[in-house]
């Protein structure tokens, strides 16, 4: 008997080389292997005569050679084999190209079921290349079932895996284990584990297909979210956070702002100091379109942790990012008392930030990833905030929060993620969404043009520069490769400030350059000493120059949706119309979709639903990035109410955890962890 753990050579028949081919697929074991789904069915039930057979219809016909196999040359040294065949309703051709070694296989005189894609060309009925089994070996029910079609790589056979799970399941009708706790399966109306995965690989029908699909999707969404949940747990349960006061100088800051708050980003304090008052660790998410405000809520956060006492920081993905956060809270929490202070690789006075961080007389620090490094210690961190959560991990997360004891955490994100989704990809947090744009922000017009259009470009841009506006070019490479046929920024400023706009002051800017180098440039921009500035995409989060009007993106194709909405988010930040030119030669039916969308809304939630839909949930997000687990055979986008009900469920197994017994708790911890991997190395169950 074999059992699910075991390796897969195992198997009968998996030898070292068919071992190494499995490898490839990731599969290792044999319960890898049984949870190896197909990508797709044949269904040949369709059962047809050749008299009743449409053009380009897949279907199953029972036949009769009926004449000689011929071989026939093309003129393209193509070899067909052309095999007469009838049934008692009329009469057609099965061919195969290149496929000499079949001429031996069928017999004239002897009937076959062959499956396969119906092709009509004048009134002679043709099948290519179908598949086939005498009659003899097979019954038509067997040949006619739902037959599976998994993902494969060079070497490795349909036949093989089918061969192989099939054996497995014969032989050991005992293998499967059921992870799901009976209540759940009950209450749900889903199979077993057993007619699942049996039916899953070898429907016995489309229905029971569906069934074992719609148990299989549950599954696996209600694992992942069971650990999200437990993470979650874990984090709030076992720290008890800090509880901050409310106090009147604070509320004297946000009435000496220069703007006044808009009604979400007022409702998100409200969230965060409801949170922050509370003993308990804060986890939140602020989801806020580009442009949003999102900034000036970290900063009043931070300021209530100053106010009480307490260090705070902010991590940034990029230099230039950290800088200008730097910068803007100098400005204003200087004159209020507070030390700011900034930590990043190109900081010059390292090691003296790093002591004032530890002796405390910084009270906020901002700076990038170099705040997670082991020898960064505070003296008294309340609150940590990570800004564009989307570039950093659930890790780097979790790293710049054991900083302190317990701090409260804010995370900020501009990509915006419809609401399910934030779900399960922060389903360790709670949401706070900005759903408004600070008032009198005007629409970003946004065209897609092609390389002819370019010089009249060049001349609108002229024109906004007269009035005394600026603007940016991005391109996606830094030099020319060979490979990849796209402009590249030095190029193009080499160009540009050569010729076109040779009376203008054009800089470039690039990620291979050093940090205080990419740092005076954008001094430069934001001083209005450069008008246009050319970049590769590292301007892409959070720069702020409202005086800038025009966002070109050159080879626009080869941005993603929620990338090119941040490069566009770089304009209009100020009182002037702004523009934003996606210049793309690309004519695949996606890319023009993109474009489209792009022109036709400013909306990131609009944005962020179409390149779900145009992606897929894995390259958004880049799951792996994450620290989510990939996901078999639910599609967290495509499952969605599927997601809601397995979530419900996952809620109410840990509130009745107490009431399974020791197997089934034991399981469940066993799924968890096999699904989530390393990111569950962090936390304990
Ligand atoms: P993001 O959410 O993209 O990080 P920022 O925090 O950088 O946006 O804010 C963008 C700009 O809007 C900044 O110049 C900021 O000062 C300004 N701003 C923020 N809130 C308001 C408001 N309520 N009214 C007017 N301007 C605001
Ligand atoms: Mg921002």
């Amino acid at each position: 008997m074999l059992s699910l753990n075991d390796p897969i050579s195992v198997i009968r028949g998996i030898g070292p080389k068919q071992r190494a081919l499995f490898a490839k697929l990731n599969i290792f074991s044999v319960e890898d292997l049984l949870y190896y789904f197909p990508t797709s069915y044949q269904n040949r039930r369709n059962v047809k005569t050749l008299d009743s057979v449409r053009h380009m219809e897949r279907a199953t016909i029972i036949a009769t050679v009926c004449g000689e196999i011929k071989e026939i040359r093309t003129r393209k040294r193509m070899k067909i084999l052309k095999i007469p065949i009838k049934d008692n309703t009329g009469r057609g051709f099965i061919t195969f190209f290149n496929s000499s070694f079949l001429k031996n296989v069928f017999r004239k005189n002897e009937t076959y079921y062959f499956y396969g894609n119906i092709n009509i060309v004048g009134s002679e009925i043709e099948l290519n290349h179908p598949e086939y089994c005498n009659i003899k070996h097979d019954s038509l029910e067997k040949f006619c079932s739902i037959k599976p079609q998994y993902g494969l790589t060079k070497g490795l056979t349909q036949k093989r895996i089918i061969d192989n799970i099939e054996q497995i399941l014969l032989e050991n009708p005992l293998i499967l284990k059921e992870y799901l706790p009976g209540g759940i399966l009950k209450d749900n109306n889903m199979c077993d584990i057993d007619y699942a995965i049996k039916n899953i690989h070898f429907p016995s029908s489309p229905r029971a297909l569906k069934v074992a699909k719609y148990r299989l999707v549950f599954e696996e969404l209600f694992f992942m979210q069971l650990g999200l949940i437990m993470i979650k747990k874990k984090v709030i349960k076992s720290n008890k956070g800090i509880q901050f006061k409310a106090l009147s100088q604070f509320n004297d800051l946000v009435k000496a702002l220069p703007f006044k708050l808009t009604n979400a980003q007022q409702s998100t304090l409200n969230d965060i100091l409801g949170d922050m008052q509370l003993p308990k660790e804060m986890n939140r998410l602020i989801q806020g379109d580009v442009g949003s405000g999102k900034t000036i809520i970290a900063l009043l956060a931070m300021y209530l942790a100053f106010l009480n006492g307490y260090q705070s920081t902010l991590m940034a993905p990029t230099e230039i990012l950290a800088e200008q956060h730097f910068k803007s809270f100098k400005n204003m929490l200087e004159p209020l008392g507070v030390n700011v202070g900034i930590l990043s690789r190109s900081v010059k006075n390292k090691d003296e930030v790093i002591s004032q961080i530890r002796d405390g007389n910084l009270d906020m620090v901002v700076g990038t990833h170099a705040l997670i490094q082991d020898k960064i210690q505070f003296y008294k961190l309340g609150l940590v905030v990570t800004d564009e959560q989307h570039r950093f991990g659930v890790r780097q997360r979790s790293f710049l929060k054991q900083k302190g004891s317990s701090p409260d955490v804010l995370v900020m994100s501009a990509t915006p993620i419809p609401r399910t989704l934030s779900l399960i990809l922060y389903g360790d947090l709670d949401i706070s969404i900005i759903d408004e744009l600070p008032p009198g922000r005007k629409h970003i017009k946004t065209h897609h043009i092609t390389n002819k259009k370019v010089y009249k470009l060049y001349d609108f841009i002229k024109e906004e520069l007269n009035k005394g506006r600026q603007a940016y070019i991005v391109c996606p490479l830094v030099e020319e490769s060979e490979k990849i046929d796209a402009e590249s920024a030095v190029d193009l400023y080499n160009d540009l400030s050569e010729t076109i706009f040779k009376s203008w002051n054009l800089a470039l800017i690039h990620g291979k350059m050093k940090a205080d180098e990419k740092d005076s440039i954008m001094k430069r921009f934001e001083a209005k000493k450069v008008d246009m500035l050319i970049s590769t995409s590292v301007i892409e989060v959070g720069i702020n120059v409202p005086n800038a009007t025009i966002m070109v993106i050159v080879n626009a194709e080869r941005f993603g949706l929620a990338q090119l909405h941040q490069l566009r988010g770089r304009v209009g930040r100020g009182q002037f119309q702004s523009y934003c030119f996606l210049i793309s030669e690309g004519k695949s039916n996606v890319t023009k979709e993109r474009m489209k969308t792009m022109e036709d809304t400013n909306s990131g939630f609009v944005i962020a639903e179409k390149d779900l839909e145009l992606r897929g949930p894995g390259d958004f997000f880049g799951t792996k990035q994450h620290g989510l687990p990939e996901l078999k055979i639910a599609d967290i986008f495509k499952h969605k109410e599927i997601l809601k009900k397995a979530q419900k469920d996952a809620f109410k197994v840990l509130e009745d955890y107490r009431l399974l017994d020791l197997e089934e708790k034991k399981r469940l911890k066993y799924k968890v962890r096999q699904l989530f991997g390393d990111v569950f190395k962090d936390f304990t169950i």
